[in-house]
């Protein structure tokens, strides 16, 4: 029996170099994997291990005054949720690249746990906004939330100031997987005059599992940093969401393109990624380090064949 625990807290960490080195070594004694990140602003991690391994993980990290009040979201496993384990010092736990940046233990938006954030969402005169990455949101969502069209998080403030009008003078909802982000998200909208701002407390993982809410109004599934990439929410009026970007066919497989350059996580099932190459366009396809073409051993010929069919479909 295996689980994985995602958390975070924001909390001064004075010297974040050697506490990565340090927390690393516990990691490793304990036989945990995953990825954890520090900075001076707090710690943010996603680990798995045996129900064993985590419980002394838990003792450990509230032993430590800095984190008795660390919350734990917790998801039982059939394994590892990560090949790794990855401990890092790092500038931002999350990144806003803000010019000032947002200490969300100054400024952050009103906690709604996930039953006031249900009604919340209910109500008129309500914005939900999504503070995720456009391809999570594509998994999956809340009823009506709006997605910035934006690629990351940092270019977020821009939208914001795009999009004041039909912002102002409304309840703003804002949700992310663990709620780390939407603590900035949050703070940052405060700051820039909005009055009522909620972020919803724990964010999707808790909300799935909050037995009041059942994951109502949650659509499709979220999508996790790890290797089990994507976990249900909704037992109440469950829906999917996803589509794959060529068939436009229901579809909750994300894959990462096969151009080492794009990256770029798309939705296709397992027989769109054979025929496109596993790529989200034709400069990707063909792109000479295309990874699909590789571990597939495909000839130049091979691939010329592939792509004459897409045309003959087309
Ligand atoms: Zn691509």
């Amino acid at each position: 029996m295996y689980r994985v625990l995602l958390y975070y807290q924001y909390v001064p960490i004075e010297d974040p170099e050697a506490f990565a080195a340090d927390h690393k070594q516990l990691c490793q004694e304990l036989e945990l994997k995953g990825r954890i990140l520090i900075a001076h602003e707090g710690i943010n991690g996603t680990v798995s291990g045996t129900v064993e391994q985590t419980n002394r993980y838990i003792d450990h990290i509230q032993a430590d005054e800095r984190f008795t009040d660390m919350v734990f979201k917790v998801d039982e496993a059939e394994g590892h949720a990560f090949a790794k384990l990855k401990v890092r010092p790092r500038k931002e736990l999350v990144t806003l690249r803000l010019e000032d940046d947002i200490n969300p233990l100054e400024v952050t938006g009103d906690y709604l746990e996930p039953k006031a954030f249900l009604k919340a969402m209910k109500e008129d005169n309500t914005v939900i906004l999504d503070a995720r990455n456009t391809y999570e949101h594509e998994l999956g969502h809340f009823k009506g939330a709006i997605r910035p069209e934006v690629e990351t998080f940092r270019e977020l403030p821009q939208w914001i100031q795009d999009h004041r009008s039909e912002l102002e003078g409304k309840k703003i909802l804002t949700y992310c997987t663990g709620g780390i982000r939407c603590e900035k998200f949050s703070g940052f909208l405060k700051q820039e005059g909005f009055d009522d701002v909620g972020q919803l407390h724990g964010g999707i993982v808790s909300y799935g599992k909050d037995p009041d809410v059942q994951g109502e109004n949650w659509d499709g599934q979220c999508f996790v940093f790890d290797d089990r990439l994507r976990v249900p929410v909704n037992k109440v009026n469950p829906l999917v969401v996803g589509r794959d970007l060529f068939t436009g066919e229901p579809c909750e497989r994300h894959v990462s393109c096969g151009n080492p350059e794009c990256n770029k996580k798309i939705l296709m099932s397992e027989e769109t990624e054979h025929a496109y190459l596993r790529a989200c366009s034709d400069h990707c396809r063909t792109h000479p380090r295309n990874r699909y073409v590789s571990e597939n051993g495909l000839t130049a010929e091979d691939v010329q064949k592939r792509l004459n069919a897409l045309l003959q479909n087309v």
